[in-house]
Order: structure tokens, then sequence, then C-alpha cells
């Protein structure tokens, strides 16, 4: 039987990346596995049966403000210069979401100027003394009219509870704005893969020190396998027999459909907070810019069984995380990474650094200018 260095578990961003940086910069071995017949994990793309690219966990878009992230990720892929702009269906109209100008203007007939929505924002806006939940989140912002057609129904329908019981950070991630700002993120850097996420990923682990292990669960070989370090981005509840119990996770259902039309919809993602059991659609042609007759989307139906997606950010489930954190902290060769690993709500780019900060742990660098330097 083969020794390795590292067996890392998972191959989604944060175990390919330090598969990446390990073999690459460090010489080490690695046997990288994942229970899934492919790499890239939720990131994973691949062409459909009639050709067209489609995201099959739902849409992906590459987006950050770290200079550092995106070097490194460039050493990998060419990028598509892509900024997400993202429309709600609200009473029978298609509007920008984050709310802005338009928004306003075009949901109510109103003419506001910036200042003028501002201040109208002021006045519907309810003083909220402490705030905690998402709900307070938004109903301070901008009021209870507008929170109820565009936050509330879709927050209930994506986390199956209502937004008065969730942490403020799953709301406060969307921005409102007062001008005319209709991209749905503002970092620095906003790309896609030009030739998507799983040519990029094959990029960094086909390597001769990283041997892959495609459609095998951890849990059914870790006892025929020899190595000195285990990187883990499973999820760690799993990773500890559930001892305290399970993390809650959110799931989702994906409804892939292809159309006999060029054209779908308007922009890549439509959402639907008041109507229908799915929280939105996408159309990949619109991220990916490929030209094709047809067009492929997805409806997202979000469910509580299924893969784990989304950590639900509960006070109670951080506090039961934080068991299972002190149980990885006691195994000093194991290291817990990734949005699983660490029962984080973390965007790709948030996973990278992570895993790039592991890597300067592991191999003793100062710097992330150095840790991702080729
Ligand atoms: C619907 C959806 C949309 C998203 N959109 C965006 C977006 O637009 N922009 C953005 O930046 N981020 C987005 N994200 C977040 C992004 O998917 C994550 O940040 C990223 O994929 C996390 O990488 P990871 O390596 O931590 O986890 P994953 O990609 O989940 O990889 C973990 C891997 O571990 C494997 N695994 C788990 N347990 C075992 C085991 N016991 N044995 C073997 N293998 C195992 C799994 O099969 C999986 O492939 C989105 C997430 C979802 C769900």
């Amino acid at each position: 039987m083969q020794h390795y260095d590292y067996v890392i578990v998972g191959a989604g961003f944060a175990g390919s990346v330090l598969a990446e940086r390990l073999a690459s910069q460090a010489g080490k071995t690695i046997l990288l596995i994942d229970k899934r017949s492919h790499i890239g994990g939720n990131a994973y793309d691949c062409l459909n049966e009639d050709g067209i690219l489609i995201h099959q966990y739902g849409p992906h878009i590459f987006h950050t403000n770290s200079p550092e992230v995106f070097a490194y990720l460039s050493q990998f892929t060419e990028w598509r210069p892509y900024e997400h702009r993202v429309l709600a269906s609200v009473d029978g109209k298609l509007l920008p979401i984050p709310i802005n100008l338009d928004t306003v203007n075009q949901l109510y007939g109103y003419s506001f100027t910036s200042e003028e929505l501002a201040d109208y924002f002021k006045s519907v806006g309810e003083p909220v003394e402490d705030i905690r939940t998402s709900e307070d989140v938004v109903v301070s912002q901008v009021g209870r009219d507008l929170y109820e057609k565009f936050f509330r129904g879709y927050t209930r329908k994506q986390w199956g509870v209502d937004p008065s019981q969730l942490d403020k950070m799953v709301t406060s991630r969307i921005p409102t704005r007062t001008n005319q700002d209709d991209r749905y993120f503002t970092d620095e850097f906003q790309y896609m893969p030009l030739q998507g996420y799983t040519k990029m990923f094959e990029k960094m682990v086909d390597q001769p020190c990283i041997h892959q292990l495609l459609s095998t669960d951890f849990k059914e070989v870790k006892d025929q396998l020899s190595f000195d370090e285990l990187i883990y981005t499973g999820p760690v509840d799993e990773y500890f027999d559930y001892c305290y119990g399970k993390l809650p996770y959110r799931s989702l259902r994906f409804d892939h459909q292809t159309l006999d039309v060029a054209d779908y919809q308007p922009v890549s993602v439509v959402n639907y907070p008041n109507d229908h059991a799915y929280t939105r659609i996408t159309e990949y042609k619109k991220l990916t810019g490929q030209e094709h007759p047809k067009t492929s989307i997805t409806f997202e139906y979000p469910q509580d069984e299924g893969d784990p997606y989304y950590p639900v950010p509960r006070p109670e489930n951080a506090a039961l995380y934080r068991r299972y954190k002190q149980l990885a902290d006691e195994q000093p060769s194991v290291h817990f990474v990734g949005r699983l690993g660490t029962y984080r709500y973390y965007n790709m780019d948030q996973v990278v650094a992570q895993a790039l900060t592991l890597y300067k742990k592991l191999v003793g660098i100062e710097s992330l200018q150095e840790a991702v330097k080729s």
C-alpha cells in the first residue's frame, strides 16, 4: 500500500487548493478523495447532453476583493469579465435586486432622486434598537412593505424558517442602494473562468504527486490508508460520527431543463420571492457567454434533506459547532477546512483564502503573497 504525506477528503475548492499547493510547491504526495464521481465540489460544471455548459449544483459566480486569491486562481484559468445582475419577480414586474433607486421607482411608480429615496427609506424604516435577526436588518433599512415583497418569502423558502428566526448575517449580505447600481456584487474582481470551473480544477490537480480517488467515501476506505496527515473538507459532524448530534444544513433540489429557444430570460438569474415553490431560475448561457441555439435553465427548490449545502446560521447551531470545533482542535494531525469542515457560509474566494492560510501554516511561510507564488 502506498504511503501518502497527506490524504485530502473532498476535491472542492478547499481540498483542491491544498492538494495543488502541497504537491506543486512542497513536493508532498497526496491522495485526493471525493465521494462524488468528479472533482470541483459544488462548483463543478459540465456540458449537458445538448452541449450547453451548466453548473450541476446551481449558479456559481466568482467575485473577490483579494488580489492574492485572484492571482492564485489565474494560474489555472483565463477569465471572462462578468458582472452579475439579478432581477426579482414582484407584483408582476421584473425589478433589480439588491433594492436600488430603479427598484423603488418602478415598483411604486415614483420618480425619486437618490436623495429623495434616502429620505423615503428613513421615513419607512422601522427603528430596531438591537439588530439581531435577518428581519431586523431589512425592516430597519427599507421598511415593512419592501421587506415583505422582496425578502420575507424568499428567505422563508430558502431557509425553511421566518427571517425573524435567522441570524442577521443572511440578509446583511444584501446591500440597499439609493443609486442605480444594479450589480449584485461590487467586488474588485468579478469574472467567470473562461472554459468553466471544472477545467480550472483539472489544471490544479492533474499532477504526478496527486492521486485521485473518486466515487469513494472516506469512511469506507480510511482503515486501508497509510498517511501522515489528514485534511478534511467534508462535514465536521460526520467525521465525529455525529457524537453531539447533527449540525443542520439546508439542501437544494435542482431541476435542470433545456429549452428549444435561444433565449429565456433577460438576465442570468431571476428570483421568485413570493410565487412558486422554487426560489430562482438560472439561465447558464447568460453567465458563460456560450452561443447555442438552445438554452439550459435550472429551477432551485430548497429542502431539508439531501446534500449539505448551507449551514443554517442560528445561535444554537453555532453553539453545537463550537463543541465539534473543540474535538477538532484536539486532533493535531487532522485539519478541518472549507464550508463543511468549518460549518461556515463561505463564498468560493473565502474558501480559497482559508485553504491558502492553512497551507501557509502547514509549510511555515509568512505571507499570502508568498503562498500563491508558482
Ligand atoms: C447553490 C449554491 C450556489 C453558490 N453560489 C456561489 C457563488 O455564486 N459564488 C461563490 O463564491 N460561492 C458560491 N457558493 C459557495 C461555494 O459553492 C462554496 O464556497 C465552495 O464550493 C466551497 O468549497 P468547499 O471545498 O469548502 O466545499 P465543497 O465544494 O462542498 O466540496 C466538499 C467536497 O467534499 C466531498 N466529501 C464530503 N464528505 C466526503 C466523504 N466522507 N468522503 C469523500 N468526499 C467527501 C463532497 O463530495 C464535496 O465534493 C454557492 C453554493 C451553493 C450551494
